[in-house]
């Protein structure tokens, strides 16, 4: 996909911020440092568009960006981090709660997971809670590169079984070094389009 704009708009916290154009919108998300921020900034050609995770401490925000003037791709906030507060991880709740459950234009989630390893129980329970929700979903199996392209397979095969991944959904290798799977996984966001 060509991309003439891809501009961050606003970083909200509530709904009151969300943009009120009704198009469609895709979010991402991930535990911190899955590559998140580089899978952004590789789908849309940018170097710095989307910055490294937010560290702990900082105000935890869901990011819309405006690509093409017909969507948003919406960053939220990674999780998984070990030194969070209980306070900070309940606010994470609550918002990731509003925005999943309220957002009528959200089309799908793209969620990524580190192809290295088995999914993480939050990744785990990420998906289940957008499955629950009825939420179509990309998986993207991040820092393909990493791995042999013979044992590609059976990473795959676990994260699928591990998730209890739904047939429906995609899961897509992914490489922010490479570009593998970039054309695979616009492929996937356009049927959301
Ligand atoms: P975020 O916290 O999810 O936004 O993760 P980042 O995009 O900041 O990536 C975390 C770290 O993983 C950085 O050091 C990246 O350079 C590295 N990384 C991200 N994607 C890839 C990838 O596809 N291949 C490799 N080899 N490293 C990656």
């Amino acid at each position: 996909m060509k991309i003439n704009q891809a501009e961050i708009v606003i970083s909200a916290v509530g709904p009151d911020q969300y943009p009120k154009a009704p198009m469609p919108e895709l979010a991402l998300s991930g535990r911190s440092n899955v590559g998140k921020s580089s899978f952004i900034n590789k789908i849309l050609n940018r170097k710095q568009l989307a910055r490294t995770s937010q560290k702990p401490g900082k105000t935890q925000t869901l990011n819309f960006y405006l690509i093409n003037e017909a969507f948003h791709f919406v960053d939220v906030p990674g999780y998984g981090f070990a030194k969070v507060s209980k306070a900070e991880r309940a606010a994470w709740g609550r918002m990731m709660e509003t925005y999943f459950q309220e957002r009528e234009q959200l089309q799908a989630v793209v969620q990524l997971i580190d192809m290295r390893h088995s999914p993480t129980s939050d990744d785990v329970m990420m998906y289940e809670w957008l499955k629950h929700l009825e939420i179509p979903v990309i998986l993207i199996a991040t820092k393909a590169d990493k791995i042999p392209k013979g044992k590609h397979q059976k990473h795959l095969k676990e994260i699928k079984n591990k998730l209890n991944y739904d047939s429906e959904d995609y899961l897509i290798p992914f490489s922010a070094e490479t570009a593998q799977g970039k054309e695979e996984a616009w492929k996937a966001i356009r049927s959301f389009l």
